[in-house]
Formats: structure tokens, C-alpha cells, sequence
């Protein structure tokens, strides 16, 4: 898969979306689902590497940006790079959060928060589900 996000976007139907995914990965990245804080493959994970995006594979994240926040969920404090990762008013469950999905696939992935640590002061957080980590190599 490219990591270039200038390459055209993914546009996949929903039944294909579906079939790419899988039924976990299609409920959160198509459907803004939430998995359960602490189930998740990487809320605890301090391996060094790159995070894609669980449904079209661009870089998302760096794991040199996360930071242990105690939500349960792999939580940044920046993108990898500009524009990969745009944001979005969620106004559901009765409050107003910031949604954050994928430039490139528009997959959900999580919300960003204005509680982080420095030097961003953000929290992005993020499912897992949403994620692929590719390890750094050594
Ligand atoms: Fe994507």
C-alpha cells in the first residue's frame, strides 16, 4: 500500500468496505463505532514504529507521539504529518466533540481532546481498530 497522500483517495463501496475490513474494523472505521476502552491491540503498546490507517494503510501516526494518557485507547499527541488525519464537529450522545478521520479513506477514527500533554496540549485519541502498526526495524 502507498503512504502517499497526495495518490488519489480510496472510494469503495460499503459492501466492499465490508469485505475489505471485516465485521470490527467495518463497524469502527465505517460505521464511527468505539471499542471498548482496554480491549483494544494498542492502548498499552510502546513499540517503536509507524501507525497506519486500518483501512487504507497511509501513515497516521508515529509511535514517538504516543503517550500513555490512561484512557484506554492509543492516544497521540500530533499526526504524522499535515493533512493526514482532519477533523470534524460530532454533536451525538448529546455533546460536542471533535471526530477525527483519515484524509485519505475517510474512516473514523477516534476524537481529539483539548487535555493532552505538551507540546500540542491534544489528545488523539484513537481505536485500535483504526490502527495497524507497522514496527520499527532494527
Ligand atoms: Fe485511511
Amino acid at each position: 500500500m502507498s503512504d502517499d497522500a497526495s495518490k488519489s483517495k480510496v472510494e469503495l463501496s460499503e459492501a466492499q468496505w465490508r469485505e475489505k475490513l471485516g465485521a470490527d474494523r467495518y463497524r469502527v472505521l465505517r460505521q464511527a463505532g468505539t471499542e471498548r476502552a482496554f480491549t483494544g491491540a494498542y492502548w498499552d503498546t510502546k513499540t517503536p514504529g509507524v501507525y497506519r490507517c486500518g483501512g487504507c494503510g497511509i501513515e497516521l501516526f508515529s509511535s514517538q507521539s504516543k503517550f500513555d494518557s490512561g484512557c484506554g485507547w492509543p492516544s497521540f499527541t500530533i499526526p504524522i504529518a499535515e493533512g493526514r488525519v482532519l477533523e470534524r464537529a460530532d454533536d451525538s450522545l448529546g455533546m460536542r466533540r471533535i471526530e477525527t478521520v483519515c484524509a485519505n479513506c475517510e474512516g473514523h477514527l477516534g476524537h481529539v481532546f483539548p487535555d493532552g500533554p505538551k507540546p500540542t496540549g491534544l489528545r488523539y485519541c484513537i481505536n485500535s481498530l483504526s490502527l495497524e502498526l507497522e514496527p520499527t526495524e532494527d
